[in-house]
């Protein structure tokens, strides 16, 4: 089957979630899914393959899964980008704005040398805003940002463009208009 075709069968679309009116991307069945689960992570890294990517920085916390499989398969370190208050070591925080009002999210002040070349990963884009916090961060660090990757593009939010308008390379798997 094709990329599409194992990925589309492989995640599941529920209504209604977590509000009226949302149709809410599940990649829980796609990470239980042995052999979606490994195409969707080796079409993630093949672009970078041969590439020396220093850190892999997942969004909390299905960025996590991602990124953690990813990093092993550059041969990579992985910084996680968690809520705030979450982390035990001193950090460096950025506010971004949801739907409804603010939230904060964290990485530890150490975990990125200037520099060094860092592929940010979540499951899914949307407007873009929670990534585009996460690129402020990891830039606040010295960060150079090769690449965003994700499993899913929801093109009709403009995530992508928004991060490319940052000057940031944007690689998705599959899109849901
Ligand atoms: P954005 O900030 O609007 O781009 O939203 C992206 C963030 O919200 C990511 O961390 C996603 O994991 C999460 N998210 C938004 N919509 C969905 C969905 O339909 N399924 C899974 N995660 C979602």
């Amino acid at each position: 089957p094709s990329l599409e075709d194992t990925l589309l069968s492989a995640i599941r679309t529920i209504p209604d979630y977590p509000k009226p009116g949302i149709l809410f991307r599940d990649i829980t069945t796609l990470l239980g899914n042995a052999r979606a689960f490994r195409r969707a992570v080796d079409e993630l890294v093949h672009p970078y393959a041969g590439s020396k990517i220093d850190k892999i920085a997942g969004i909390e916390a299905r960025g996590f899964i991602l990124g953690g499989a990813i990093a092993h398969q550059l041969s990579s370190g992985f910084i996680p980008i968690r809520k705030k208050g979450k982390l035990p070591h001193e950090t460096v925080r950025v506010a971004y704005s949801l739907e409804y009002g603010l939230d904060e999210m964290e990485m530890h002040a150490d975990a990125v040398e200037p520099g060094e070349k860092v592929i940010l990963v979540d499951d899914l884009i949307a407007t873009g805003g929670t990534a585009e916090a996460a690129v402020r961060l990891l830039r606040q660090m010295g960060a150079d940002i090769v690449a965003a990757c994700f499993v899913i593009d929801l093109p009709d939010l403009g995530g992508r463009a928004r991060l490319e308008g940052l000057g940031v390379d944007v690689h998705t798997l599959i899109a849901f208009e």
